[in-house]
């Protein structure tokens, strides 16, 4: 085989990879009264454990950012889904944990370290409910699950808006102390908000962190960049149909925000 058709094969490989989806979970739980800001961000536990079923039912595998980074470098190849959690929820531990476990799913949990046991409080000027959040020893459970903790900083803030001296502490506290709470290293990072710009890439990339999620939305592709990966928002209104579209098709690449 002469040198071009090798790269022609590589090519070939590298366009045919299947579009890896990253879905976003906030809450798992009933979603608060008709009104409340943000209900979009409550997925009901029934509606979780259905979609979690059908996944493994048609074959997915869901996994942690650490076990899904492979697929994204096209090192690894096959049916997988990432599984990721924002804010780090008490409900994620009762309502998500049992489901992940009896499905042998692994997922990847955010967690705000300077907020460990306290609530959103960074929603508060929003209006919406305040909900608490995972203690130091209820993330040790997580992992304990089979599940990973990455780091959303150490207060949720919103990085461009920081100055960077500010941005740099909340990235490395917030990866730091998670890591001495699970005992673990910390190698997976969530831009709070989504908000980023280019020199936070450059931070989290100096700071050791192997992927970084924003709130972009499309399935990942051969050329997505592991400290920007774009997801796939799955939410209250989101009913199974539409949770495969997002997944098998091209819905969501479409809807770049
Ligand atoms: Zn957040």
């Amino acid at each position: 085989m002469t040198f071009s058709a090798i790269e022609r094969k590589v090519s070939t490989f590298s366009a045919n990879r299947r579009p890896i989806p990253v879905l976003v979970y906030h809450q798992i739980s009933e979603a608060p009264a008709k009104g409340s800001p943000f209900r979009s961000l409550y997925v009901a536990p029934k509606t979780f454990a259905r979609q979690i079923a059908w996944l493994k039912l048609l074959g997915y595998q869901g996994l942690s950012m650490s076990e899904l980074a492979p697929y994204l470098r096209g090192e690894r190849s096959g049916k997988v889904v990432g599984i990721t959690f924002d804010d780090g929820y008490q409900n994620n531990l009762t309502h998500a944990l049992p489901v992940l476990i009896k499905h042998g799913f692994s997922s990847t949990c955010y967690a705000v370290s300077g907020l460990l046991g306290q609530t959103n409080v960074w929603d508060k000027p929003l209006g919406i409910a305040q909900t608490p959040l995972m203690t130091g020893e209820e993330l040790r459970q997580w992992v304990s699950g089979g599940q990973e903790i990455g780091s959303h900083t150490h207060q949720h803030v919103n990085l461009p808006t920081s100055a960077d001296r500010i941005s740099h502490q909340e990235m490395m506290t917030g990866k730091t102390e998670l890591e001495s709470v699970v005992g673990q290293p910390v190698q997976h990072f969530c831009y709070p908000y989504g908000h980023y710009e280019p020199k936070h890439v450059t931070m989290a990339a100096e700071l050791g962190f192997v992927t970084a999620t924003t709130t972009q939305r499309s399935r990942c592709h051969a050329h997505t960049d592991l400290l920007q990966i774009p997801r796939v928002p799955v939410l209250r209104s989101t009913s199974l149909p539409v949770f495969w579209l997002k997944i098998a098709t091209a819905y969501e690449d479409r809807r770049k925000k």
